[in-house]
């Protein structure tokens, strides 16, 4: 779910086709509906409440910006930088602060209660989870569209976000540039 929330900025390696989903507010409920749903097997029963407020978003935003970078700089550089760290704990430790009181922080949640959480600190603790070494290592960034994912595959083998989308377009790619190179040569 912490990378779900970072990949909301798409084409994040590329300025001129770099676009930021919460620049529209209406993403915000519909990506925390979205995630309730897809994150179901590690949250359980869950409604994530978006901020409503502008110093709630600004809460928001900066801890998926932290979090980008943090663990962007995991799969680059394969270190955990202080600055970021402690910017995440920081920044991690007042959303979880502003929680009301009585709200259950476990994750992964296998209860069958329904709980509420704030987008914010149930992204927080989301990536809490990542900084696991076992965990770490799996995370990776897409090299066609910087997304960052989490490969779940046995061998750790996954080259993409999805196969379907990005994979089969870079094949895509590939082979077209073989063809283009073929047909070049035939010239000489
Ligand atoms: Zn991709």
């Amino acid at each position: 779910m912490a990378l779900d929330l970072a990949n909301t900025v798409i084409f994040r390696g590329d300025p001129e086709r770099s676009l930021d989903r919460f620049d529209d507010p209406v993403e915000l409920p519909r990506f925390a509906e979205a995630a309730a749903i897809f994150r179901i097997g590690e949250w359980g029963k869950v409604q994530f409440h978006p901020p409503l407020s502008q110093k709630g978003i600004e809460a928001l935003i900066g801890i998926r910006e932290v979090i980008n970078s943090l663990f962007r700089s995991a799969v680059r550089e394969d270190s955990l930088k202080a600055e970021d760290l402690s910017t995440f704990l920081r920044l991690g430790s007042d959303l979880v602060c502003n929680e009301p009181e009585g709200r259950d922080l476990r994750l992964p949640n296998l209860s069958e209660k329904k709980r509420e959480l704030s987008l914010g600190a149930a992204a927080f603790l989301s990536a809490m989870r990542l900084l696991d070494p076992a965990r770490l290592e799996r995370i990776k960034t897409c090299p066609n569209c910087y997304w960052l994912y989490f490969d779940e595959s046995r061998n750790r083998s996954r080259r993409w976000c999805d196969m379907n989308v990005c994979g089969n377009r870079a094949k895509a790619r590939r082979h077209y540039n073989r063809n283009v190179k073929q047909a070049g040569n035939n010239h000489v």
